[in-house]
């Protein structure tokens, strides 16, 4: 077993939202320079820019997890990852079938880039990526099992696009095994929402901006690296969200 410090949740400049200097090399420099081992990426409704940051990342001893953050239905976002960014584009298609009609407005959401492995732009997503696709949490989490991924909650104590400010609750049976905090400690956050109180909590960054990743880290016990692996490691508590790490900002 080995400890990985973890940020399972950093959008790169496809979000629109996310600064243009979420490059893949940036973001893999600022991740180690944070003391990471693993991250994810995971930008709103897309995986487009997963390839490019997991090439980015290559010989650096970094790990990056493939993923898309998607918002349901519900107006929930949930991130999403995957072994593969193979299995997360796959993912990605049906996300843009369930996704409304409609171009991006840079000028009034943001840029949508593509870049390559050096950070050079090759390309921006037409689709408007900040909407609510047609399929709701429940729906999401069962394809995202189906599909061999690991579907977290994301930011559940936040008080916008969360399953918590947004259904108020856990819905029984949502077929996920931990839930991702984006402002309070797992102590904190049992307190304040008593139905996530047996839930396994892992905090992430939620990073838009170089200077956010890493500012949340989850420390992970794992034999291997792999979505299995991590599930596993969720489901048996082999994880701790490291409260005086970096530029932690927990409530
Ligand atoms: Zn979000
Ligand atoms: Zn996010």
């Amino acid at each position: 077993m080995a400890l990985y410090r973890a940020d399972l949740h950093i959008h790169t400049a496809l979000s629109p939202c996310a600064g243009e200097e979420m490059t893949p090399p940036l973001i893999v420099a600022a991740a180690l320079k944070a003391g990471l081992q693993l991250i994810a990426v995971t930008d709103h409704n897309s995986a487009g820019n997963v390839a490019a940051v997991q090439e980015a990342a290559r010989n650096t001893g970094l790990i990056v997890l493939a993923g898309l953050e998607v918002q349901t239905r519900e107006d929930v976002h949930l991130v999403c990852l995957f072994d593969t960014a193979e299995e997360a584009l796959k993912w990605q298609a049906e996300v843009y079938r369930h996704l409304p009609a409609g171009e991006n407005r840079e000028d009034y959401f943001g840029l949508q880039l593509l870049l390559d492995a050096a950070g050079r732009e090759i390309g921006r997503e037409k689709r408007l990526l900040l909407a609510s696709i047609g399929l709701g949490v429940e729906e999401v989490a069962r394809e995202i099992m189906k599909r061999g991924g690991l579907c977290l909650p994301a930011h559940v104590d936040r008080p916008s696009y969360s399953l918590l400010a947004n259904l108020g609750i856990v819905p029984p049976g949502m077929p996920v095994v931990a839930m991702e905090l984006g402002l309070l400690s797992p102590a904190a956050a049992r307190k304040k929402f008593p139905t996530v109180a047996n839930w396994p909590l892992v905090a992430a960054s939620d990073a838009h901006y170089l200077n956010d990743i890493g500012r949340r880290i989850t420390e992970y016990e794992l034999e291997v690296v792999n979505i299995t692996a991590l599930s596993h490691a969720l489901q048996q508590q082999q994880f701790k969200v490291m409260l005086d790490a970096g530029r932690n900002k927990f409530r």
